[in-house]
């Protein structure tokens, strides 16, 4: 082994030993014994002596070893046992322990001697991986499970417990069919998963071990053996029960009038328009009505506007008791409000008009300090047509209904239906 300039320590020395020994100096290597160079994967002494260590040290250990290697070089201190990573010649990882000293005068710089503690590192490292993996399996709230080619539960993470109400071990062996609401689910969900061998977010709806059912979401990738044999599927199920309650909240608060409850102006006058289709398609009328409260003015004028609304809500309570969970009740604004009656003869019709008008007229909202608010409802109604292509037709009609209601008195309903259908509809 040649050696490569006169550093001053004692090389011979070192040279017999069978521990890493360097010599370095301003963060270059001036000497390695054999060891040493068997350590770093050198050939030769050349492939490592007047080289910089950080061409060795990993990067993440650089920060750490520079200050301690100038402390080092100042003060003359010792270290022992420090751990760190590094990158031998041939781009092999290997943790090693160094210890370290200044070295003796005349000579300059620093003898290290280290110990590669690979294998020692590894298994520790290892040993942690596993650990991490045990706490996730755990803990997570997701469950992680494996299905063999059979279709046999292998494992699932306790969350299952949670989510399903199966103990992870009662599981174990069972036909993963039992878990799905609907079997095609399951079918679709297979079928998928041998065509890209592998699912994200894929959303079935499970059954739990009380027959409840549970919305989750399924990411999972088939297993293969070496042969190309599908073997097992593993995967996480997460559960969507709270995204699927929060997503009908928002639902419901996006299609409902805030003061009310009741459907808000859009989603009346669309379902009114997709009501109407069906009318036309069915040949059968459909029902339009406006309720407008009559002196409206006046009630916001006596109690006030918080009192108005109250009356508002009151006033939605009760119409709506008159209706039929199929017809469509909506705020289109202020204290107007608009009703559908899909699949109502006329007359039947007519008389809903009336009970709504009379059930109003009767009710008596007590404000406190024996005040009670009355109300009575203007409604102007119409029947759709062959002719009526559109809502707004039925909403114009209504509207002049309403005014007539409104100039013959109030408290009234009007009805206004259209004259015979053109020839040819
Ligand atoms: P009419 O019998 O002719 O219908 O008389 P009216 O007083 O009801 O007349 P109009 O329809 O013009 O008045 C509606 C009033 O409703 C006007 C407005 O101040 C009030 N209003 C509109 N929206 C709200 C609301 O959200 N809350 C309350 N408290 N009042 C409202
Ligand atoms: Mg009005
Ligand atoms: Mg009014």
């Amino acid at each position: 082994m040649g050696r490569a300039g006169s550093t001053g320590v004692a090389d011979e020395a070192y040279d017999a030993l069978p521990t890493p020994v360097f010599h370095v100096h301003n963060e270059r290597l001036l000497y390695a014994n054999p060891a040493a160079l068997e350590m770093l994967e050198a050939d030769a002494s050349d492939d490592v002596v007047g080289r910089s260590i950080f061409d060795f040290v990993h990067p993440i250990d650089r920060v750490r070893i520079v200050t301690r290697l100038k402390r080092l070089e100042n003060k003359a201190r010792r270290y022992f046992g420090i751990e760190m990573l590094i990158r031998t010649c041939h781009g092999e990882l290997r943790g090693v322990t160094v210890s370290a000293v200044a070295a003796s005068p005349p000579a300059q710089g620093i003898i290290v001697v280290a110990m590669d503690v690979t294998r020692h590192r590894m298994k520790t490292y290892l040993r942690e991986t596993e650990r991490n993996i045990v706490r996730l399996f755990e803990n997570t709230t997701d469950i992680y499970y494996r299905i063999d080619a059979e279709g046999k539960l292998l494992m699932a993470s306790p969350a299952v417990e949670r989510i399903l109400g199966y103990r992870a071990d009662e599981l174990l062996g069972q036909d993963s069919s039992l878990f799905y609401a609907d079997p095609n689910d399951r079918n679709a969900l297979i079928e998928v998963l041998m065509r890209d061998k592998a699912i994200a977010d894929y959303e079935v709806r499970l059954r739990g071990k009380q027959g409840q059912l549970v919305d989750v979401s399924v990411s999972s990738h088939a297993l293969f053996d070496e042969e190309g044999n599908y073997i097992a599927v593993e995967g996480v199920i997460r559960d969507l029960t709270e995204r699927k309650q929060l997503e009908r909240r928002l639902r419901v608060l996006a299609t409902a009038d805030e003061l009310t409850g009741i459907r808000n102006r859009r989603v009346f006058f669309e379902h009114a328009a997709s009501a109407l289709q069906r009318a036309r398609r069915h040949r059968r009328p459909m029902v339009l009505m406006i309720l407008d409260i009559d002196w409206f003015k006046r009630i916001n004028d006596r109690f006030g506007h918080l009192g108005g609304d109250r009356a508002l809500r009151a006033f939605a309570q009760t119409a709506g008791l008159e209706l039929r969970d199929i017809d469509l009740f909506g705020r289109l604004g202020g204290e107007e409000f608009g009703v559908v009656l899909e699949d109502c003869p006329l007359g039947e019709a007519r008389a809903v008009g009336e009970r709504i008008r009379a059930r109003v007229a009767s009710l008596s909202l007590d404000m406190g300090e024996g005040v009670s608010l009355l109300m009575t409802v203007s409604i102007g109604a119409t029947l759709s047509g062959q002719a009526d292509a559109r809502i707004e037709a039925l909403l114009e009609r209504a509207d002049r209904a309403l005014y007539l209601a409104k100039q013959s008195g109030r408290n009234r309903v009007q009805w206004d239906i259209p004259g015979p259908q053109p020839a040819g509809m």
